[in-house]
């Protein structure tokens, strides 16, 4: 296999980020392009999906990059589903009765920012931030870049590109926009939309402050309401990072409708009262953060002319009711890996070939779980609550 090609990834997010440290592994010269600042260097905008829940499907593509242990000095055990009810009775619902079957919270800038300090260290890996990808000329496997520092634009050129440019990928956009191939795109919106809020660490200095955290620390915590839902993965500084999903309109409680500071109380009041107290800044958080849109993309070929393939949410961007978007994107690398090396022992990689292989055997799972994640929303929010109220009924006829 020729080890001197040039590799171009645009986008060092989770996904771009491990497939550049795992294509340096195996000895290519690696370019990883990112639109925004360096993430170690900047301080994070609140309120953009803190933490995330890791499964094993994404662990197996870190433990092939090596940094399986690493990413895992990051994560919180989670042992099961702790659903909250509106008076603030709990159930922990376990994942599997045995003790080692949990899933994960991880901070996803930190682990975003361990794959880019693994990366970095590859002396074949040149990381360059601050340059937005514009288009991608596909046949030619060249892409141009707005440099943010200068304003200037610049092309960069490779044997092959990666589109690991997220969900609103540019790279997919020069696919869908070129005309030369028939490209199959779908976007579907739900018609609700997620806001992040936090329970704080107690203060050092709180009698009550046992653990440092203010709620069952083990747990993905599910306030499911029927429309609307709240749920939280904790942090490792004591901390949680909820996530309302609430319709955008047409509801009683809806975003188009909490205007002001004291509908927000209200609504928390009614529906969570438990939470109102753990948020000691719930109004100042709910209007300072942003809402963000929940979407479902599937799109395809993923390849074009054995040039550009697209990984991870550029290629399939899914609902998060699974936690299983950055797994999936994780799993995108080890499957991609594994049909790599099948061709290592060819001397010229035929690169149409493998990118083919690749999404045949992919897509049937990525457009599953895709799915799944859709089915998984009205389960959370209309069937955990149905859970609850079976639960409250067998405990009071026991
Ligand atoms: P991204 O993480 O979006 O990274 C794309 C990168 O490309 C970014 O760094 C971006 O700045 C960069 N970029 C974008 N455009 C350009 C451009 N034009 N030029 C250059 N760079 C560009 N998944 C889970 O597995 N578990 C969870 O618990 C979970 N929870 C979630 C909760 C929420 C609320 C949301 C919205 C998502 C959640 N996900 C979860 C999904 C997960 O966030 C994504 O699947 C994952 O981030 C995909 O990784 P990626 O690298 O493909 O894309």
């Amino acid at each position: 296999m020729n080890k001197t090609q040039n590799i171009l990834i645009i986008g060092a997010g989770l996904c771009g980020s491990l497939l550049a440290l795992r294509m340096a592994q195996r000895g290519f010269q690696v370019t990883l392009v990112e639109k925004r600042p360096d993430l170690r260097k900047v301080t994070q905008d609140a309120g953009r999906s803190i933490n995330l829940a890791l499964s094993n499907r994404g662990l197996r593509g870190l433990r092939l990059a090596g940094v399986e242990d690493a990413a895992k000095k990051l994560c919180i055990p989670m042992n099961g589903r702790m659903i909250h009810d509106k008076v603030g009775n709990t159930f922990l619902s376990p994942y599997s009765g045995r003790k080692d079957e949990y899933i994960n919270s991880i901070s996803r800038p930190g682990l975003n920012m361990l794959l880019l300090d693994e990366a970095e260290k590859m002396p074949n890996v040149k990381i360059i931030f601050n340059h937005a990808c514009e288009e991608v000329d596909l046949e030619n496997a060249s892409a141009t870049f707005k440099d943010f520092n200068s304003k200037n634009e610049t092309t960069i050129s490779a044997d092959v590109i990666f589109g690991t440019d997220g969900a609103g990928s540019a790279v997919r956009k020069s696919m869908y926009e070129s005309h030369k191939f028939l490209f199959s795109f779908s976007q579907q919106w739900l018609s609700h939309g997620y806001k992040e809020l936090e329970i704080p660490a107690f203060p050092e200095n709180e009698t009550n402050a046992e653990t440092g955290y203010r709620t069952y620390k083990n747990a993905l915590h599910i306030w499911p309401r029927g429309e609307d839902m709240l749920i939280a993965l904790p942090n490792l500084d004591g901390s949680f990072t909820v996530t309302l999903f609430l319709p955008y309109e047409n509801s009683e409680y809806c975003f188009e409708n909490l205007t002001s500071p004291e509908m927000v109380h209200e609504y928390f009041n009614k529906e969570f009262p438990d939470v109102v107290e753990m948020i000691p800044n719930l109004s100042e958080e709910f209007f300072t953060n942003p809402i963000g849109p929940l979407g479902t993309v599937k799109c395809s070929p993923w390849n074009a002319f054995g040039k550009v393939l697209l990984l991870g949410d550029a290629a399939h961007a899914i609902v998060p009711f699974y936690g299983q978007g950055m797994n999936a994107s994780f799993e995108d690398v080890a499957v991609f890996d594994e049909i790599l090396e099948k061709y290592s022992s060819e001397k010229t990689i035929n690169w149409n070939n493998l990118f083919k292989e690749y999404e045949a055997l992919r897509k049937k799972d990525t457009d599953a779980i895709a799915d799944l994640a859709v089915d998984n929303f009205h389960e959370m929010k209309e069937h955990t609550a149905m859970e609850i109220f079976q639960r409250k009924r067998k405990l009071e006829t026991a």
